[in-house]
């Protein structure tokens, strides 16, 4: 996958972009339909792909996952950056809020 940020993406503005599917007998017995790819024609690069069984969420942990959950990386409370090597429970240097994954029962 070549794509992570909005200026890898601005590079494609205008390209010939396509969606293909690729049976590869890699993943699966029968050659059947096991990935599926966004690619730039133009410059002959994969966007964005997936293969059978991924989840998108995958891609969005590139750095830690606990950062990942806040938008832009930062504190919802003071908009202090959150370190990259944040861990669950731990709490912001700058006002105290306290990072946490998703509790079932905070609905
Ligand atoms: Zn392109
Ligand atoms: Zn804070």
């Amino acid at each position: 996958m070549a794509v992570y940020t909005f200026n890898d993406m601005r590079n494609h503005i205008g390209h010939r972009i396509v969606c293909v599917g690729y049976g590869d007998k890699r993943y699966t017995d029968h050659g059947e339909l096991a990935n599926v790819s966004v690619k730039c024609e133009t410059c002959g690069v994969v966007l964005f792909d997936l293969n059978q069984g991924d989840h998108y969420e995958k891609f969005l942990c590139i750095d830690n996952p606990i950062k990942n959950l806040y938008p832009d990386g930062v504190c919802p409370d003071c908009s202090k950056e959150i370190p990259d090597d944040v861990s669950d429970g731990d709490s912001c240097s700058n006002c105290g809020h306290v990072f946490h994954e998703p509790r079932p029962d905070d609905k």
